[in-house]
């Protein structure tokens, strides 16, 4: 806390918000509902009435609890507190928060040590089935996991799930009776060992405040404030804890926007937040309609796709409110098709270079895609082109193996570390170098670069902890990092972002590319109900409204190389197609020829349009080249050749990727241009002030020893 934020008034908290945001965030007592969508500056909001009233003295920091969506999104909540002027207030996942109740709580109530919290269900129900002779796959068995998870968030018990759920279809073609022995057996061998899963962490917490009446006035006693984000996806379990902590009070403030909806699957619904009014008569509800996050050209898209939905299914779902964009004009989105899903990624890691390149970070990037196995030709394309990336929301990061692995290891050394000698960082790597560490990515996707990514991770967490905390030790670093075990954080490491459409809720991104939009995957095969894709369309709104400026949405027309192009474009571009000018593809696009009927809207619209014809173009990289796969090449072939070899040589001498320095399309940009002076090179494709500074004069060198000889 510096003292310049000591010394200020508190209200100079509330400065930086508008009108609305700053009666939600000084309404401090009292049931508060901001109702408002994406971008219009929700958390924001109730990040400052926290700090708001901190600082004004009507709360007690340690009697806060915000309860946010995901770790990061707390970690989010407690820096900016801090930087507010409010530190020690608690905000945490409610899994986090409940685990540390049980885990102060337990040895007074229940006795012993609390059992060990269970990652993965799959490898017990595996043996509950042999138990039942039962025969399983691995994608069944995945089914009857998800299935018991959203039982037991619906806080149904085996029995409970025959009385209630037998209106659910039963997972993997297993009967109901079937699927309730198998969630028994599967419950029964986890006492038997002691465990407890990700459920038992919030049932046994809610079984414990329901059961005890000390226990639930002590926590009462602790927290009297109690704020809740992205409260649309509060399950009922999360709902029954939150009452239980309340215990008929109401100093509650809640957050959400129905129409980001993305978790009923898990049981989760937005009744909770449409009916806040009914629950609390008296409650204050505010409404933000400015968008701050994105550009004018995102959130007209944003709009367009809810108000394509068609009338009727849930009825929970209110008409959605129009977002209004505060910020100035913006890059049009670009939405485009490519042959396959290699190509498809391809064009991602292209472009990723050519916005790293105008000085975009890679931190300010994000590819989002339906389904986690999406990410593999994703990773192998950025892998190839040198681009670090971060993998999120696939297999929970302390559940992966290498880190269980490599803290195992960092234990054992913690043990015999002089903390005198060596920094945590140089600890750490040393620990982990004999794991699969080293400084240089590998070059390759897959189980390889996965392992080194979460040791890098690891890495990378050592060094920022101990730069913010010049005590740190390899013991508190241990610490830490169950801490953050426990609540599945995972650290972030410099890179892009790939993450699956659910794991984005709450965040924001420069850049945001949108992966395999076509049918099957948005809206994925399994949606068929009017409820389901109504999920589906809030799910790409979710993801549209992550963009703060550049916008991309594609879709590959086969999964491989050479397969047949036999997908459909998704059926949500349909409206956006239209809002963006770009006509309904009126034929296929074979591999290689990105060619459209013309259309002369959207040459009007400033569509890519080959610098050749004329023709409009969707194929990405025939985009970024302005020219379609049958007009010839503009640029001077040789100079291309030229620059191609240059370039390799280049990056050999600078231990990067060719990719990293220049892509492909620019160098056909500088053949057709042969620039020669710094303001000529800026107006190429893909180079900004910091590649200009990094390489201009190199590259002006190595274009003058051409033209020179030429
Ligand atoms: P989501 O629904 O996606 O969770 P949100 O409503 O929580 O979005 P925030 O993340 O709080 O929105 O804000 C979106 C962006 O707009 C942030 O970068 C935030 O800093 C900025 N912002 C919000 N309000 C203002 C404001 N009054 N002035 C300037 N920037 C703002
Ligand atoms: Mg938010």
């Amino acid at each position: 806390m510096t003292h310049a934020v000591q010394e200020a008034p508190p209200e100079s908290v509330l400065d930086g918000l508008d009108a609305e945001q700053r009666a939600a965030a000084s309404a401090l007592t009292g049931p508060l509902c901001i109702l408002a969508g994406a971008g219009t500056g929700k958390t924001r909001a109730i990040t400052h009435r926290i700090a708001y009233g901190v600082r004004a003295g009507v709360y007690d920091p340690h009697r806060v609890l915000a309860v946010t969506f995901t770790a990061r999104a707390a970690a989010e909540m407690r820096s900016r507190l801090t930087a507010l002027g409010a530190p020690g207030v608690q905000a945490r996942t409610f899994h986090a928060a409940a685990l540390r109740q049980l885990q102060y709580f337990w040895p007074i109530t229940v006795g012993g040590s609390l059992p060990q919290i269970l990652d993965y269900k799959i490898k017990l129900l595996a043996e509950a089935g042999k138990r039942l002779r039962m025969t399983t796959d691995r994608a069944g068995l995945r089914d009857f996991a998800s299935e018991i998870e959203w039982a037991k968030v619906s806080t149904l018990t085996p029995e409970g799930y025959l009385l209630h759920a037998t209106d659910r279809e039963a997972p993997a073609g297993a009967d109901h009776q079937a699927f309730a022995r198998l969630y028994q057996a599967y419950e029964d061998i986890k006492e038997d060992r002691h465990l407890m899963d990700f459920e038992d962490v919030l049932l046994f917490t809610v079984g414990m405040l329901e059961s005890d009446e000390r226990v639930a006035a002590q926590v009462r006693q602790q927290y009297r404030h109690f704020v809740v984000d992205e409260y649309q996806d509060v399950s009922p379990l999360q709902q029954r804890l939150l009452d239980l902590w309340l215990g008929g009070r109401d100093e509650l403030c809640v957050v959400g926007d129905a129409a980001q909806t993305i978790y009923s699957f898990t049981g989760a619904t937005p009744d909770y937040l449409l009916s806040f009014r009914r629950r609390f008569p008296e409650a204050e509800v505010v409404k933000l309609v400015r968008d701050y996050r994105s550009t004018p050209e995102v959130v007209k898209l944003a709009n367009t796709l809810l108000a394509d939905r068609r009338p009727g299914g849930a009825a929970s779902w209110p008409a959605p409110l129009q977002l209004i964009s505060q910020r100035r004009a913006g890059p049009s989105p670009e939405l485009t098709e490519h042959p396959d899903d290699d190509a498809e990624a391809s064009w991602v890691a292209e472009k990723v270079a050519d916005a790293t390149g105008t000085g975009t970070p890679l931190s300010e990037i994000a590819v989002l895609y339906r389904t986690n196995g999406q990410s593999q030709a994703l990773e192998q394309a950025l892998a190839t082109a040198g681009i670090s990336y971060q993998l999120r929301g696939s297999e929970r990061f302390f559940s992966r193996p290498e880190v269980r692995e490599g803290i195992a290891a960092l234990r054992t050394s913690s043990l015999i570390a002089d903390d005198s000698t060596e920094s945590v960082p140089e600890a750490v790597r040393g620990v982990l170098s004999s794991l699969g560490w080293s400084s240089q990515s590998p070059s390759s996707a897959g189980a390889v670069r996965e392992r080194w990514e979460s040791l890098a991770a690891l890495v990378g967490l050592a060094e920022r902890l101990a730069e913010e905390r010049p005590q740190l030790t390899l013991k508190l670093f241990l610490t830490e990092l169950e801490e953050r075990s426990a609540a599945q954080h995972a650290p972030t490491v410099e890179g892009v972002t790939l993450a699956s459409l659910h794991s984005a809720k709450g965040l924001e991104w420069d850049a945001v590319f949108l992966v395999g939009l076509c049918e099957g995957l948005m809206p994925i095969t399994f949606a068929q109900s009017q409820e389901e894709l109504d999920e589906e369309r809030r799910l790409l709104y979710v993801g549209i409204t992550r963009a703060k400026t550049r916008l991309y949405l594609s879709s590959a027309a086969a999964r491989h190389p050479g397969g047949r192009g036999r997908r459909k474009s998704s059926r949500f571009l349909i409206p956006l197609r239209r809002e963006l000018g770009l006509e309904e593809p009126t034929r296929r696009i074979a591999p290689g020829n990105g060619k459209l009927s013309v259309n002369a809207a959207a040459r009007k619209r400033k569509a890519a349009v080959c610098a050749g014809c004329g023709e409009v173009l969707t194929v990405g990289t025939q985009i970024s080249r302005r020219r379609c796969a049958e007009c010839p090449p503009r640029y001077d072939e040789d100079l291309f050749e030229h620059l191609r070899a240059w370039r390799r040589g280049y990056a050999q001498e600078l231990e990067t990727r060719a990719f990293m320095v220049f892509s492909d399309s620019t160098l056909e940009h500088l053949a057709e241009h042969k620039p020669l002076s710094d303001p000529e090179l800026l107006k190429i494709p893909g180079i900004g002030e910091r590649k200009l500074e990094l390489h201009g004069e190199r590259l002006k060198a190595a274009i003058r020893a051409f033209t020179d000889a030429g």
